[in-house]
């Protein structure tokens, strides 16, 4: 039902079919007596509202410099509300019309302060504070009027009753007076008829000012629907998201271990034909393909470990699952132990030279031992990887020039390098450059987006500087401790 409809047929209600008629039904129609009631309350309500308010607004507003006026002015914002909704709920009841609601309930609850800070932006919260404070000169006018009307409309039908009462205490009756007095009667019935009417106009002018007033418009009521609506996708969303990444945190955590076991067992396999080819060389019963299908197993199952491993780490860096220990570091020491571990590896497998730098005597950085650790692991294995045989993969660890609250690690090698299209998009999640999207083997794109999350989180950023066919170099900085 639309509002505007409803409110036209609430107050001023049009003639029923069958019924006595526009001009005379208005006698006979409930309706009319609950309007009576509605502008004869009016003065009274008015007044206590206007007293009630400006008293109360005036304490707080003139002591509120004296910190007591806030929780006054806070009742007095709650105290109004509480009127405005009385006000609005007996239009609603006596005048029949209808109203929207003053606010709309979010969908998702939000704090008390943001709360408040709605309450005051919407609008009905202030239409309703001057609804309240006009009640009382309109209640004035609403109540003169009835109660005139009404009062004059009495006085002109009881006018034969008087030389009626004479007559029957047996006093003589004057036909001219009584003739008279009739006439007043029947005009008194046409300014009954014509008030009441005229007091129905001035209760359905009430039911729209109140609407108007105590109610949201309908541009306010469908931003407020479109919020709300807003607010529940919003959380929908975010359940969405949730389970989704929860449901990778999960199936990740479940396929390391067949992976793991097929990884092993291609792995054992692998041992036994060595130790069968030791204890009788060359009179192996297995088919030749079975080595290199195993040697296939077990770097597929080891690229495949790689890469759950590192979705789980991105999945709980995206819940914020990440848990990282911070402390101070030397980053010297891992510096060292990352050489230690892979620069023999690189010189055996790759041909690679790595060497290292650290400057004496640097402060302690802000980082989580194991997680730079792996950090720079990283980042060393991606140099090895695109360094061509013959190459040399440098790591150094110094202070920032010119800035004594950071230190810089860069990693750095004479590889084929990025190109400028790709080194925006390195950082990014599978992003991998052409050049290493047409090898069979290695990463899956994830490594750096993981090292860019764990070095932010330790406070750090990480940014890289490369040119093609001379090399990169990624430099990440750290925060000093003290
Ligand atoms: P991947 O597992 O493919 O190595 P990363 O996220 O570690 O994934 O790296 C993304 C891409 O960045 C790589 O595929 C490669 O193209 C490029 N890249 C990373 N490090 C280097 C480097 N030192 N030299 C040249 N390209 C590199």
């Amino acid at each position: 039902m639309s509002y505007a409809t409803s409110a036209a047929r609430s107050a001023y209600r049009p003639r029923r079919a069958g019924g006595p008629g526009p001009i005379f039904g208005v006698v006979l129609r409930p309706q009319t007596y609950r309007n009576l009631l509605y502008h004869v309350a009016s003065l009274p309500l008015g007044v206590f509202y206007f007293v009630f308010l400006v008293a109360g607004l005036a304490t707080g507003v003139s002591s509120a410099v004296a910190w007591i006026g806030i929780p006054i002015l806070l009742f007095m914002i709650a105290a109004w509300w509480g009127l405005a909704s009385f006000e609005r709920q007996l239009a609603i009841w006596w005048l029949g019309v209808e109203i929207r609601p003053m606010s709309r309930p979010r969908a998702t609850g939000p704090g008390l302060f943001a709360r408040f800070k709605a309450h005051l932006s919407n609008q009905v919260t202030w239409t309703s504070l001057v609804y309240l404070l006009v009640k009382f000169p309109l209640g004035v006018l609403s109540f003169a009027l009835t109660v005139g009307l009404v009062g004059l409309t009495a006085r002109l039908v009881s006018a034969p009753l008087a030389p009626l009462i004479d007559l029957a205490s047996g006093l003589p009756l004057d036909p001219a007076d009584l003739t008279v007095r009739l006439l007043w009667c029947a005009l008194g019935l046409v300014v009954g008829l014509v008030s009441l009417h005229l007091l129905n106009g001035l209760a359905f002018v009430s039911g729209r000012f109140a609407r108007l007033m105590l109610g949201l418009t309908d541009t306010a009521e469908r931003l407020s629907q479109t919020e709300a609506l807003a607010e529940r996708e919003h959380a929908k969303a975010e359940r969405a998201d949730r389970s989704q990444r929860d449901l990778i945190v999960n199936a990740s955590h479940e396929l390391r271990t067949p992976v793991a076991s097929i990884r092993g067992y291609a792995e054992s396999l692998l041992l036994a034909l060595d130790a069968q080819e030791r204890a009788q060389p060359g009179t192996t019963a297995s088919p030749p393909e079975l080595r290199p299908y195993l040697g296939v197993i077990q770097r597929e199952a080891t690229r495949l470990g790689t890469l759950v491993d590192e979705i789980l780490a991105l999945a709980r860096a995206e819940a914020d699952d990440l848990r990282l220990d911070l402390a101070p570091v030397a980053a010297g020491e891992v510096v060292e132990e990352v050489y230690q571990t892979m620069a023999p590896l690189a010189k055996r497998e790759r041909s690679i030279t790595v060497v290292h730098e650290v400057a004496p005597d640097l402060p302690r950085v802000w980082a989580d031992r194991q997680r730079f650790n792996q950090v720079l692991q990283n980042l060393v294995r991606n140099a090895i990887a695109y360094t061509p045989p013959g190459g040399i993969v440098s790591l150094t660890l110094d202070r920032v020039p010119g800035d004594d609250r950071h230190l810089a690690l860069t990693v750095a090698d004479t590889g084929a390098g990025i190109p400028p299209a790709d080194l925006e998009r390195i950082f990014e999640r599978f992003y991998r450059a052409d050049a290493s999207r047409a090898r069979a083997s290695g990463g899956f794109g994830l490594g750096l987006a993981i090292v860019r999350d764990l070095v932010t989180k330790m406070g750090g950023t990480i940014e890289v500087e490369s040119t093609v066919g001379v090399g990169s170099t990624f430099r990440v900085v750290l925060l000093v401790t003290a």
